[in-house]
């Protein structure tokens, strides 16, 4: 990351303002004065007469987008709106709204692969998103090879005349690896292969992954972006000839987001840059007073000295995000002593929302691998992942000082 001197240099190019969250993308006269978007329901959409439909269809041949909808699979007013602020937050050309993170993820594997193609993967990724790689996609003939995240001479080593593409996360869900951007990117450029980053843990706040020449960056909305908990779904943003063919596929596939959870997610990146600085606060204030304490072996937060990409993490990040793991120096029925005595965080999966959640990961997301499979990932039973919501850092500072008290 040598051109990146200051992270005054990084913070303006690569990320986002509140004011961008507030105002990108957005329209600034819309039907009947409404100041927010409004929630376009329906599955149809009309035609005053055949001719209007003979113009629609040419226009859509000619342009590809036509200017108006025509059924609820192919697109929605509302759903429209909330991918034109993403693509303008990232600084993308397009951005393609999906039904979940995971449909997000899939949907672009099954457009960019074609059966004799191969990919690699970066390890320590979101489990579902290597079961995806590594088993399902085998029945259409593409293979992947899964590849230690940091280690850019194994990328390299991994290259085929078939591969296609590099995956990766960054930061990675749970230990939060962060990706040295020049050196993934040179690597895809001399041998012609295209890069899709999943960088659900950053949002466009704290990492805009194609201002460093990334092809295509997926998100998990349901977590940061929408931020509330109660909302599920991805996107893919990034250049027109990569997004066009995934908005026709997902006409054939249909794994639209409903209006209604457009709306959710528009009004909850209102409010990105606020809660993202709260939580990247929060996580790093937990990370260090959890990185002090007697009864924690480990913990990893990418903003601390003593993480693996720390370097990496600084250069790139505008903030190391609110997800913080460690391992509670014990066994696992010590670790869920702890976790049982937490009051403000619920016992939960998922991350990003306005609440805290805590994880025990090896009984969560990780529950179906055998203990065996869960090692070879690096889960331990004792392996705890916090995600800080907004609530004051020093209340949950002084729960996780009770609850670590009282085992
Ligand atoms: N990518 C990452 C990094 C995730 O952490 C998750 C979910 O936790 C997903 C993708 C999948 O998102 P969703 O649950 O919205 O399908």
């Amino acid at each position: 990351m040598a051109q990146m001197q200051s992270s005054t240099d990084v913070f303006n190019f690569a990320t986002i303002t509140s004011t961008q969250a507030v105002h990108a993308g957005e329209q600034r006269f819309r039907s009947h004065h409404s100041l927010t978007v409004p929630i376009v329901q329906t599955a149809v959409y009309t035609f005053d007469t055949t001719a209007d439909l003979v113009n629609y269809t040419e226009e859509r041949l000619f342009w590809n987008e036509p200017e108006r909808e025509e059924y609820g699979r192919y697109g929605n007013p509302t759903v429209r709106a909330l991918e034109a602020k993403i693509a303008e937050l990232e600084g993308a050309q397009d951005a393609i709204v999906v039904s979940s993170g995971m449909g997000a993820v899939t949907s672009t594997l099954l457009l960019l692969l074609q059966p004799g193609q191969h990919f690699i993967l970066t390890d320590n990724c979101y489990l579902s998103t290597l079961e995806f790689s590594q088993n399902f996609l085998k029945r259409y003939g593409v293979e992947c090879t899964l590849v230690p995240f940091g280690d850019y001479d194994a990328i390299e080593a991994a290259v085929r005349p078939q591969t296609r593409l590099i995956f990766s996360e960054s930061p990675t869900n749970p230990f939060m690896r962060c990706l040295d951007f020049e050196r993934l990117v040179s690597i895809a450029r001399r041998h012609k292969l295209l890069t899709v980053v999943d960088s659900t843990f950053a949002t466009p706040y704290n990492l805009r992954p194609l201002a460093f020449g990334v092809d295509l960056v997926i998100h998990s909305l349901t977590k940061y972006l929408a931020g509330h908990n109660d909302a599920m779904a991805g996107v893919v943003a990034g250049r027109y000839d990569l997004t066009t063919p995934l908005r026709q596929m997902q006409g054939l596939l249909g794994n639209i987001a409903a209006p209604q959870t457009a709306y959710l997610i528009l009004r909850g990146i209102k409010t990105l840059a606020l809660r993202m600085e709260r939580q990247n606060a929060g996580g790093l204030a937990v990370a260090r007073f959890l990185e002090g304490h007697p009864k924690v072996r480990r913990v990893w937060h990418p903003f601390l000295e003593s993480h693996p990409d720390h370097a990496v993490a600084r250069a790139t990040l505008r903030g190391g995000g609110g997800v913080v793991s460690f391992e509670i120096d014990g066994d696992a029925e010590r670790a869920h002593r702890f976790i049982d005595a937490l009051r403000i965080p619920v016992i939960g999966p998922s991350l990003g929302g306005v609440e805290s959640i805590v994880s025990p990961l090896a009984l969560m997301g990780y529950a179906n691998l055998s203990p065996e499979e869960r090692l070879a990932l690096g889960i331990r039973d004792e392996l705890v992942r916090l995600c800080i919501g907004v609530e004051e850092p020093e209340d949950l500072i002084a729960d996780l000082a009770q609850a670590l008290d009282r085992i």
